[in-house]
């Protein structure tokens, strides 16, 4: 393993994600439920109650008429309510077209017998009966409505809001909420990113002094940097030193199901910081709107662009009078659309470097507050050994070595409590149990042997810090590489004695073992991508000379597809060419300096198999007893290969 590539590989940052509970759902449906029992009831209950007096025959009826029982007739519409002489009362039924005299006329009822029985005729009215007849044409209605009101319930559960879609998602920071804020003093380092920001901020507190001398403030500001270095919260420290409102949001929140909520939650949002002016509106992780337009693969995304134009419009549109300033932040401005570059819009710019020894320093003492420690603490030491850590990961370090100590019920946390969680933060945890059998032990020992011999041979390579065979995260075991400063630059020579060192593993298990194992396959990716990057990228070969043949951002980001490259076939192949021989030099070289140190290697292999952990002292012991000179360390540490 290598730790600047897990670093690398890391880009994009965690997405919010709201938990969908199965709750909203359920409870609709079961209140729908019930809600159609009701319904049911009550429908059957009215149909039911005028089924309660018994039913007879018209021709019973007409029977009864003459033998002089009947009193009295009730007709609505079809149905005739009897009411017997002993009082009791009785249904029946007529056709609806016959009128009743007919109908009786026809079964042998005679005039004189029909006089005798009061007959009334309703006309058909009551709540009763209106609904009777409605319920039909009604109840399908209702099942629809409610279709639709549980299915927008849903969809609202889900983060969609159907009916609210416009509404910025934003969330607001009020300056005066004393817990939330953040200002410059939480912010460790980045010196030039601050100072830059300092303008802005007194903007903000006092904008009429720029305003009434005419001074044009952007509009605009891009917060670039590796993903933990700390842009979000320098964002919030630049709302909180100038005392307003912070509107949050992130760049894929715009971006939803629905065409064109993206474009009115910006419309909405600006509206929202306007009202509030002075104000900060904070769009994190902008790329997830801003990538270059109408490329991209599987073909653009309308929503997407929708949104960014949007975003774009108000920012033209609003006059510095408006006293509000756009910040953005991003690890990806490789591939941000020119237009949000452009000025006028996010034209000024402030990268936030990974920290470097100091800052780390700083942050660690920043993450150090309120944690007990105890004496034997020494932070620099470990800011010397965290190089390329960011400030997230070094405020995970401070957490692991609290979680740590309190796990072993100590009340302090203690320098070793520290040192054990960089390698926990840059690897993953140590898996003790992950126990390998004696050959594997044999196997993996070599491999690292072979690292680090390489290492301390090559003049340009890092020298060893630590070499382990207990395995970490993915890693069966490693070495530990610090270099003595913090580098920002590499030169061709370092690289190629990284590339001898990454293939050292691969060439000790070859040559003791006369066969290879699947452990040195990361080391071979790590090395080729090395490799294949001093070709294309930094014109480092000879034979290419000096192009860069691969677009910053990669090929794939810029509309040209997948396994399409600006250059032919022929250079293709030509560039695979020289990135083998890269590789086969590099092999040949680490190759010599093990043959040429067996009894070496053989120590360091021994030693590792029966005490599993060399530190660098012991290590430097080994390497001055069988002649090889140890690079003088001064202070500087951090890089591992596995
Ligand atoms: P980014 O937005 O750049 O990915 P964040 O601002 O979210 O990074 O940083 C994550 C966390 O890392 C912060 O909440 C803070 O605890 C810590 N951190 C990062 N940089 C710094 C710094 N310069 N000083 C203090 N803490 C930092
Ligand atoms: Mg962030
Ligand atoms: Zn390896």
């Amino acid at each position: 393993m290598d730790l600047f590539s897990k670093q690398k590989n890391k880009k994009m940052v965690k997405k919010e994600k709201e938990p969908v509970s199965g709750w909203p759902f359920l409870s609709n449906l079961l209140s729908t439920l019930i809600f159609f029992a009701l319904l049911i009831a009550l429908y059957s209950f009215m149909v039911g109650e005028k089924q309660k007096t018994p039913e007879i025959s018209i021709s019973e009826l007409a029977q009864s008429i003459i033998g002089g029982n009947v009193t009295g007739i009730v007709v609505e519409e079809e149905k005739l309510t009897a009411t017997f002489k002993d009082g009791v009362q009785k249904i029946s039924r007529k056709e609806t077209e016959s009128s009743l005299s007919e109908t009786l006329t026809n079964y042998g009822v005679t005039p004189q017998e029909m006089h005798a029985v009061a007959i009334e005729v309703k006309s058909p009215s009551g709540l009763g009966f209106f609904l009777l007849n409605a319920l039909p044409i009604v109840l399908p209605l209702v099942f629809v409505l409610l279709f639709f009101w549980m299915i927008s319930r849903q969809v609202k559960g889900a983060g969609m809001q159907a009916f609210t879609f416009g509404q910025s998602k934003a969330r607001i920071i009020d300056p005066a909420d004393k817990s939330q804020r953040v200002t410059f003093k939480d912010v460790a380092g980045a010196k030039e990113a601050k100072e830059e920001l300092v303008e802005i901020v007194d903007f903000l507190k006092n904008p009429k002094k720029f305003l009434d001398i005419g001074a044009r403030i952007p509009k605009g500001v891009l917060l670039m940097g590796a993903p933990g270095t700390g842009k979000t919260l320098l964002a919030r420290a630049v709302a909180g030193e100038a005392g307003v409102p912070f509107f949050s949001i992130s760049g894929s929140e715009f971006v939803e199901m629905f065409v064109g909520v993206g474009a009115s939650r910006v419309r909405d949002l600006f509206a929202l910081a306007k009202k509030a002016a002075p104000s900060i509106i904070f769009i994190d992780e902008i790329d997830a709107v801003g990538r270059s337009r109408g490329v991209g693969l599987g073909g653009g995304n309308d929503e997407r662009e929708q949104t960014l134009n949007q975003i774009l419009v108000e920012m033209d549109g609003f006059e510095p009078a408006e006293k509000v300033i756009v910040m953005a932040a991003t690890n990806r401005p490789d591939v941000l659309d020119p237009a949000l570059l452009r000025p006028g819009r996010f034209d000024r710019r402030v990268v936030i470097d990974i920290p470097d020894i100091h800052d780390r320093e700083e942050i660690l003492k920043i993450h150090a507050n309120k944690k007990p420690f105890g004496e034997d603490v020494n932070l620099r030491i470990i800011a010397e050994r965290t190089p390329g850590f960011s400030g997230a990961d070094l405020y995970s370090l401070m957490n692991e070595g609290a979680i740590l100590a309190a796990r072993e019920n100590r009340k302090k946390i203690s320098q070793f409590d520290l040192i054990r969680s960089i390698e926990k933060v840059m690897l993953g945890p140590e898996r003790k149990s992950h126990l390998l059998s004696k050959k594997e032990k044999e196997i993996t020992a070599y491999h690292e042997a072979g690292h680090a011999l390489v290492a301390s041979v090559l003049p340009y390579a890092d020298p060893v810090h630590k070499i382990t065979i207990i395995s970490r995260g993915r890693a069966a075991g490693y070495t530990l590489k610090l270099p003595f400063e913090d580098k920002k630059m590499q030169s061709k020579k370092e690289f190629l004695d990284d590339i001898a060192v990454s293939l050292g593993g691969y060439a000790a298990e070859r040559m003791i073992f006369l066969d290879l194992t699947t452990g040195p396959s990361n080391d071979l990716q790590v090395s080729t991508a090395l490799a294949r990057d001093m070709v294309t990228k930094y014109g480092m070969s000879e034979k290419m000379g000096p192009v860069a043949l691969e677009e910053p951002g990669g090929k794939a980001l810029f509309g040209k597809g997948l396994g399409e490259h600006d250059y032919s076939e022929r250079v293709s192949a030509e560039i695979d060419a020289e990135v083998s021989r890269i590789m086969n030099e590099a092999l040949s070289k680490a190759e010599d300096i093990l043959s040429g140190h067996r009894k070496a290697l053989d120590a360091i292999a021994k030693e590792l198999v029966t005490v599993e952990t060399i530190e660098h002292e012991a290590f430097e012991k080994i390497l001055i007893t069988h002649g090889i000179t140890p690079k003088k360390r001064e202070i500087l540490p951090g890089i591992i290969a596995a």
